[in-house]
């Protein structure tokens, strides 16, 4: 799939913009601050409804309006799409597809496939759990209707579990009522773990021949789902965390407490890598990534890679370059020096100055 073109008024720091994408390789250059992330950051709330920063709907309207519009032209396998989405101050959001509103933020996941490779992306082996969680989330969300609701369940679920801890802590008489939680965290915890497990299996398999490519053979990588409980054990250990839950006024076990592990021949890369180790397994994670979208939605997916190239050494940016053949790949960077030395092959430049 690619983005013929993007229009955007009163959206961060830009009045009106109008930017017709080349199918191939896109660059937005310039200074800082400019509002290069700004397009990139558009283009991704199209495919999650969300921001890559998470930043709160009222922060992406451009100071002192009320309102902002996206509106992003999607070519699909020949077929053309229109996501439209209406920034309200004080209101939630509207989107609409094809000029057709939907109700549920949820029904625009996996109509248009992005992924999003920023510096911090480099990083996600180093910091925590959460983020890991996250990435596996945001991935599955764009792929699998079904996880997004279990998901989505689940969270609910545990925010309502987790208040009744704290108000079991003042009243224990309501200590009774927990029962129903507890059933529904099992059961939509459950099928979290298994989808994220199926996913990290499938990640394994694709990873493991990048990984030894980008480093000539050295590192034998193996992703591990660390689970804080098995699917089919969660309601038991739920029931036998009660008492501690109480005290802790939190949910001790489920899919909000795992983690995602990597391995160098059986050596955890978290604990014992180098920083350098560390940011090929971040670069193998997104290249898996891509493949893995590839085969699942039997298309390509738009890549968005902000100013991520001047991160990498220029062997690791070739691979990254070469890994792009067919896709579409919005670039963001502050000059095109690297890519005139390397010879990268460029279809579109656009130079970006104070939202223009
Ligand atoms: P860098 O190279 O530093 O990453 P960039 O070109 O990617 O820069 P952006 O993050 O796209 O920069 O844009 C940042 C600019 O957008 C800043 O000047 C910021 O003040 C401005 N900005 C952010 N939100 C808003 C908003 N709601 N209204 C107006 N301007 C905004
Ligand atoms: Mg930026």
């Amino acid at each position: 799939m690619i983005v013929t073109k993007i229009e955007l008024s009163n959206f961060r720091n830009y009045d009106s913009l109008s930017l017709e994408l080349d199918d191939k390789t896109n660059i937005l250059y310039g200074k800082n601050a400019q509002g290069k992330t700004n397009v990139l950051e558009a283009i991704y709330l199209c495919s999650t409804t969300k921001s890559h920063r998470s930043s709160k709907d009222a922060e992406l309207i451009k100071f002192e309006n009320n309102e902002g519009h996206i509106k992003l032209f999607i070519n699909k396998k020949g077929r053309e799409y229109r996501i439209d989405i209406h920034l309200r101050k004080n209101k939630s959001k509207g989107i609409a597809i094809n000029g057709i509103p939907i109700k549920k933020a949820s029904e625009l996941f996996g109509i248009f496939n992005v992924i999003f490779f920023s510096p911090e992306d480099l990083d996600i082996i180093k910091n925590g759990p959460a983020e890991r969680r996250r990435f596996v989330d945001m991935e599955l969300c764009q792929l699998d209707k079904i996880y997004v609701y279990n998901l989505i369940n689940y969270n609910k679920v545990l925010g309502q579990r987790n208040q009744l801890l704290k108000d079991i802590y003042m009243k224990p008489e309501l200590e009774d009522t927990l029962d129903v939680w507890d059933m529904q965290l099992a059961e939509y915890g459950s099928k979290v773990i298994k989808r994220r497990e199926q996913f990290i299996k499938d990640i394994n398999k694709i990873i493991k021949p990048i990984h030894r490519k980008l480093t000539e053979n050295s590192e034998e990588i193996e992703v591990v789902y660390k689970k804080s409980c098995n699917e089919d054990e969660l309601y038991n250990k739920i029931i036998e965390n009660r008492k501690k839950d109480i005290k802790l006024k939190s949910t001790s076990a489920g899919p909000h407490r795992d983690d995602i592990l990597f391995f160098n021949k059986d050596i955890n890369i978290r604990t014992y890598g180098s920083q350098g180790q560390k940011r090929t397994v971040a670069l193998s994670l997104k290249l898996a990534e891509i493949e893995l979208v590839k085969s699942l939605i039997n298309d390509t997916p738009v890549l968005l890679l902000d100013d991520v190239l001047s991160e990498l050494d220029s062997d690791r940016q070739n691979h990254l370059l070469k890994s792009l053949d067919e896709i579409q790949t919005v670039i963001t960077c502050t000059g095109l020096d690297e890519f005139i030395e390397n010879r990268f092959s460029i279809n579109k430049v656009f130079q970006v100055t104070k939202g223009k």
